[in-house]
């Protein structure tokens, strides 16, 4: 660590002092002693490069990096799989070695992801829609999943989907595709042309699709133990969820409000608990939508104290959603979350802030304004990178950063992952953990895809230090209590040894 210290002085110094001259006082081998001291440094200073890898680590380190190597050089004319889009690179992905690695990795939290967007789509179609009680409103051209006739769909637009399955010329494997592209933008027809307003409007065509699926509770509780189940199977042990508390209704149309949703989602987790006690739990943060008057505001707030009084400890936070660019900011939210804030027990804040590429806009600001009051995590804080007095302020309170690579590729701020700004942080060491958002829209399962890029893509150099920190800093910065915390780290610790095991042993590769 000192030696580090006087290292990174001595760099900085040199650079300092020489750089702008343009001439090198450095004979041949100082120059290449120079050069190595420069790329160890920074090595070391990037996320994870300080990180304490024991000996079978080490070793566990060498095979690590032997494969990423390999499948980093690209055959010439051949793109790598990290270098292009996930709709295209995903057979590939699939098929790598470094991806089975990340999937048997004992990944820790995930702890930024919507629950209306968490499961794959392919399991909705399959299993939700063959229901009888299934069915499809189409209204003004668009589609909606429903059990019931809503205010937003009239009884006569509202038919039966097996009904509809039947009846489709082309037979059931062409209907149950089409009825995909209404929760999967992958296979949503997609201009080449298209902006980001354009990529939003499809993104958010798909929850409106799901809303009316996940406001009948037989279909919500089957959803949600299918969420645990996909997570669970890709090596996550705990989930925080953004969730907006739907009013829920049964088959005898009886009403369940939002405490009773908390309750209906606290059992489930148990008894998935209870099956699978290598998963540890879930908490939920409560995300409304950005789309709201300054009223609706004070009553999500009102609703979040009700929830945090009865459900204390499961739900543990407060955000809200949507498309940064064209919705109210965060500054224009200020006064009313201020009163709040100076509560006796004021909200923890999970703010998405800096989900866009436009800069200095009110958009891009709702990052300051994220850090003024006071968040403890940012959902992607992806314009993070041109504000640099907050770059510094993140790094000195230790407010993480939830990155989430795939879904700033398909919903249109980066192409190529490698150019993505969580390099960046990686190379500062500003605290990240890596996510996955809403996977289930784009035909993802779980976190490893992220991690895939995360670790392909955005730090290509890195090894094992790397992904041991990004782990084990998702269960630091995740809301879990101390015992909580430690009962987590112990199971953690094992999986981690088991995992180092096989890489040494050739099984995880
Ligand atoms: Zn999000």
């Amino acid at each position: 660590m000192v030696v580090l210290g006087v290292t990174v002085l001595f760099l900085t110094w040199w650079c300092t002092e020489f750089a702008g001259t343009m001439v090198l006082p450095l004979g041949g081998k100082e120059y290449e002693q120079m050069r190595e001291a420069i790329l160890k440094a920074e090595h070391q200073y990037a996320l994870g490069g300080k990180v304490f890898l024991s000996p079978e680590e080490q070793q566990a380190d060498q095979v690590l990096v032997e494969l990423k190597k390999r499948e980093l050089q690209s055959a010439s004319g051949v793109r790598i799989p990290s270098a292009m889009h996930f709709f295209e690179a995903k057979p590939l992905i699939e098929a790598s070695g470094m991806f089975k690695v990340l999937k048997t990795m004992p990944k820790g939290a995930v702890l930024h992801l919507h629950n209306s967007a968490a499961v794959s789509s392919s399991w909705i179609i399959q299993n939700l829609t063959y229901r009888g009680e299934a069915k499809l409103c189409t209204q003004n051209g668009r589609h909606y999943f429903t059990v019931r006739s809503q205010s937003y769909c009239p009884a006569n637009q509202t038919r039966v989907i097996n009904e509809m399955r039947k009846e489709w010329t082309d037979g059931p494997g062409s209907f149950d595709r089409w009825l995909e592209t209404l929760i999967n933008l992958k296979l949503k027809p997609r201009k080449p042309s298209a902006t980001v307003d354009d990529i939003w409007k499809d993104f958010e065509s798909c929850f409106d699709a799901m809303k009316g699926f996940l406001q009948y509770k037989p279909f919500f509780e089957a959803y949600h133990r299918r969420l645990l189940h996909e997570f669970h199977r890709d090596n996550v042990c705990y989930l925080e969820l953004r969730v907006s508390f739907p009013r829920l209704i049964d088959a005898d149309g009886k009403e369940y409000g939002p405490v009773e949703v908390g309750y209906i989602l606290y059992r489930l987790v148990i008894e998935f608990r209870r099956q699978n006690p290598t998963f540890h739990g879930v908490k939920l943060i409560l995300a409304k939508h950005r789309n709201m008057t300054d009223d609706d505001l004070a009553n999500a707030l009102k609703l979040y104290e009700s929830l945090t009084t009865t459900l204390r400890g499961f739900v543990v936070g407060f955000d809200l959603v949507g498309q940064e660019d064209p919705q109210r900011s965060l500054k224009s939210f200020a006064p009313t979350l201020l009163r709040s804030s100076s509560l006796e027990t004021p909200p923890r804040y999970f703010f998405h802030a800096g989900e866009s590429v436009s800069y200095y806009t009110e958009a891009d600001q709702n990052l300051v304004d994220a850090i003024l009051l006071d968040t403890r995590r940012i959902g992607h804080g992806y314009s993070l990178f041109k504000h640099p007095i907050l770059w510094h302020a993140v790094r000195r309170k230790q407010i993480v950063l939830e990155v989430c690579p795939i879904s700033n590729q398909v919903l249109g701020l980066v192409q190529d992952l490698r150019n993505h700004p969580g390099s960046f942080y990686a190379t500062q060491n500003i605290p990240m953990v890596i996510a996955s958002d809403d996977p289930g829209f784009w035909d993802a399962v779980g976190v490893s895809y992220d991690y895939y890029y995360a670790f392909m893509a955005m730090a290509p150099s890195a090894g094992l230090g790397f992904l041991k920190q990004l782990v084990w800093d998702s269960i630091k910065y995740s809301a879990i209590s101390e015992e909580e915390r430690q009962n987590i780290t112990t199971a953690l610790q094992h999986q981690w040894h088991e995992f180092v095991q096989g890489l040494i042993n050739g099984s995880a590769t």
